[in-house]
């Protein structure tokens, strides 16, 4: 194999992985400065044809499955670009039987430490909330994230992103079937609602996710650097614990 075929081969191999993490565009000069290699013509043919598609969902979105089998299903994803970059996926934790699932927006340093969610600062004020506030202990609730990979430096989660890791939300929230839905944050809020309301306008009231009752409240992250709201996260959780143990069923306030 002489040198020109060589570097191609890397070059189309170094190609196939950026592929995995979802680049999906990338320049291409016919010549590659300063080594003066020349790519062929079938070897340009072979780059320019490869499929930048998203890959495939590592289950069948339309089949009946448990939490463990999804859960196995996606361990080893690489649907975008955090894949690469996560010690841990964290798919979520808690029963699978649980009446109320509580969703953030994706792990941090700590969770991608340890492959479970709200661990760190923001999880123990999290784990007090529903403890102290709901009154169900929290192995009893499912939590999760709209993200299963960290963020790199907890960065907003991109676009991109969500859309490549959002059917496993919407695969967990269907096997789990909960009666309620606390979403913290504007992104999981905003995501689970379709809307591009700002938390601060959602939080508090009742929306729907397909029939499930859905109330938006302030992140925890959030109110450790703004304790004030705590008050009104107070407030968000009482009407959370109403539903979860009577068998009221919430007005939806909200119709976006
Ligand atoms: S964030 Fe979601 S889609 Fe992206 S690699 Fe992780 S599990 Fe896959």
């Amino acid at each position: 194999m002489n040198l020109e075929k060589k570097v191609a081969d890397s070059l189309i191999a170094y190609l196939e992985d950026l592929k995995s993490f979802n680049v999906n565009f990338i320049a291409l000069k016919n010549e590659i400065n300063s080594n003066k290699i020349q790519l062929s013509k079938k070897e340009t043919k072979d780059i320019k044809g490869l499929d930048m598609k998203t890959p495939s969902l590592p289950f069948d979105p339309d089949e009946k499955m448990e939490l463990e089998e999804l859960s196995n299903a996606i361990e080893n994803c690489m649907r975008c670009k955090l894949g690469g970059k996560r010690n841990h996926l964290v798919f979520g934790s808690g029963s699978k039987n649980a009446k109320l699932v509580i969703i953030g927006e994706a792990p941090g340093a700590e969770e991608d430490k340890q492959g479970i969610p709200f661990v760190g600062r923001a999880g123990q004020m999290l784990t007090k909330m529903i403890e102290n506030v709901i009154e169900v202990p929290r192995q009893e609730v499912f939590i999760c994230n709209i993200l299963k990979c960290r963020p790199p430096e907890n960065r907003n989660p991109e676009e991109d992103e969500i859309s490549c890791c959002e059917p496993y939300l919407k695969k967990q929230l269907e096997i789990i079937n909960p009666k309620l839905i606390l979403t913290l944050g504007k992104f999981a809020s905003q995501w689970l609602l379709q809307s591009d309301t700002p938390i601060s306008k959602l939080r508090g009231r009742f929306s729907s996710y397909h029939g499930i009752p859905c109330l938006p409240t302030f992140h925890p992250a959030y109110l450790l650097r703004n304790p004030k709201q705590k008050k009104f996260v107070h407030e968000d959780l009482l009407k959370v614990k109403e539903v979860y143990h009577s068998n009221v069923v919430p007005k939806i306030e909200l119709n976006l």
